[in-house]
């Protein structure tokens, strides 16, 4: 046996979030009854002419910016023939020569991936297969939904290098508001381009193409199964052949689909019923301008001004919902740091014990902020302000409601805590004689006392203070 290195390229399709498809003005969105989001032009019927959607070209700058890419201020659409029946025109609108963004680079921690082109396509719509009836339908809701396909150098050596690549793009995608960068519903796929090469090699080897992944662990396996085919071919005196293969999930394994196409078999031709996209400078620097901040900054912004380590920044940002949460939060406020605590400690593991996402909790970020105020002026305990968040994420409510229903409000009137010391101290004669011979652990035990009976209202600092103070006296 000998070693290999594998050699991975990627290509991410991303739906980006316009309202309307790209070539006519059906809804984009997700979801929807079979076929009741298609029209006449996504459909494909003949003597229809598309309108390109202008919101689809300022987003695909915007995912340009969000990969450090060029913005090209011409590109152009061709059309890709082929017949499948998921696509019913027989061609896909997309840009082959003259893409819209070229050249960037995402930064996976250790070394920066080099990003080839970012072009416009179509979506092709989705079949329905139906193993009961043996038949197969077609959905054309997604047909002509606009999407852009990444494609990256072959810079990937490693599975966990194709993961957090696709981590980073999902994130910075979804901070630009390019695309909602949900795996599970197809918002986001991912082909997979692997060889694999001994070290001594000068060239690549030949690479097969794993299509349609949708999730970071499917990416994962399906390079580490591939990486076991290709090696055990080549060391058993094979070779690999150029195909294009799906992988089975269920299996984990990987299969042909069809042998690998190229270019030309496609007949792309420049497409005769777009114009070109020319953005001009000003237009380009316009969308430029509506770059909201983006992860890294964010992280700075956390650890520079707010000083939060870099851990918990790092934590906050690598969610934009989350992120978006806190800055809402300390905008009420500005307890960094306490907000900060709250959220890591104590909410994020709500959230990931129920599954819930961050946008299907049941209070704002202002009542969280409100919450943390009322346990830092010690309005309630630390341990009270815990329950009224397993509360407020149960049943939602606002926290200083919650802690007066449930009488966690502390008192601040010291009076009850003397009458309480007074009683627990006659009734605990033995316990007061231990403290006067100097046993401190009584103490303990004094102050459990008092905590049973005040219950959670009980500000433990000033029960402290009236213990302390009356059995000095006595
Ligand atoms: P094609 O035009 O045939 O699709 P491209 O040159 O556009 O090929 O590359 C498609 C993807 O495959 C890119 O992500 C690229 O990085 C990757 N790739 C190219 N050659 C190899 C190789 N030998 N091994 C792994 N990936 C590769
Ligand atoms: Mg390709
Ligand atoms: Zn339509």
């Amino acid at each position: 046996m000998s070693a290999y290195n594998m050699v991975i390229g990627l290509e991410i399709h991303a739906e980006m979030l316009t309202n309307s498809k790209v070539f006519c003005t059906c809804n984009a969105e997700f979801g929807g009854d079979e076929n009741t989001r298609v029209c006449p032009r996504c459909s494909g019927l003949p003597g229809t002419l598309p309108v390109f959607n202008q919101g689809a070209a300022r987003l695909a700058v915007k995912a340009g910016f969000a990969l450090d890419c060029e913005i090209n201020n011409y590109s152009a659409f061709d059309r890709k023939n082929y017949f499948y029946p998921d696509l019913p025109k027989a061609y896909q609108i997309t840009q082959f020569s003259y893409p819209i963004c070229t050249n960037g680079f995402v930064d996976i921690g250790n070394k920066k991936i080099r990003i080839n082109r970012i072009h416009i396509e179509e979506d092709a719509g989705k079949l329905v297969h139906d193993d009961y009836e043996g038949v197969s339908n077609a959905d054309y809701n997604r047909c002509g939904v606009p999407l852009i396909e990444i494609v990256t150098e072959p810079d990937i050596r490693s599975a966990e290098e194709a993961r957090a690549l696709v981590e980073q793009i999902a994130i910075r995608l979804k901070y630009a508001g390019v695309c909602d960068s949900r795996m599970e519903q197809g918002s986001l796929r991912c082909d997979v381009n692997i060889s694999v090469m001994r070290p001594e090699d000068t060239e690549f080897g030949t690479r097969t193409e794993i299509k349609n992944l949708n999730s970071l662990k499917s990416i994962v396996r399906a390079i580490e199964y591939e990486y076991e085919r290709q090696t055990g071919l080549l060391d058993r005196g094979g070779k690999v052949v150029q195909q294009t293969l799906h992988f089975n999930e269920n299996h984990g394994t990987t299969k042909p689909l069809r042998s690998k196409e190229e270019a030309h078999d496609y007949r792309y031709f420049p497409e005769p019923d777009i114009p070109p996209v020319f953005l001009t400078d000003e237009v380009i620097a316009d969308i430029k301008s509506e770059m909201p901040e983006m992860p890294n900054d964010r992280k700075t912004r956390y650890v520079e001004q707010y000083g939060l380590s870099e851990v918990d920044a790092a934590l906050l940002v690598s969610d934009k919902d989350l992120s978006d949460f806190y800055d809402e939060s300390v905008k009420v406020y500005p307890a960094y740091k306490q907000i900060s605590n709250m959220i890591i400690v104590e909410l994020l593991r709500r959230l990931n014990d129920s599954s819930t996402p961050i946008k299907d909790l049941k209070f704002s970020p202002e009542s969280l902020a409100q919450l943390v105020k009322l346990s830092d002026e010690k309005t309630v305990s630390k341990n009270a302000a815990k329950d009224i968040l397993f509360i407020m994420f149960e049943q939602g409510g606002n926290p200083v409601e919650i802690a007066k229903e449930n009488g966690f409000i502390m008192t601040t009137d010291s009076s009850a805590v003397e009458s309480a010391a007074d009683e627990i101290l006659v009734a605990n004669q033995k316990a007061v004689d231990e403290y006067k011979q100097g046993s401190a652990k009584v103490f303990g035990f004094l102050m459990g006392q008092m905590c049973k009976k005040l219950g959670k209202s009980a500000n433990p600092q000033i029960i402290r203070e009236v213990l302390t103070d009356k059995l000095n006296k006595l």
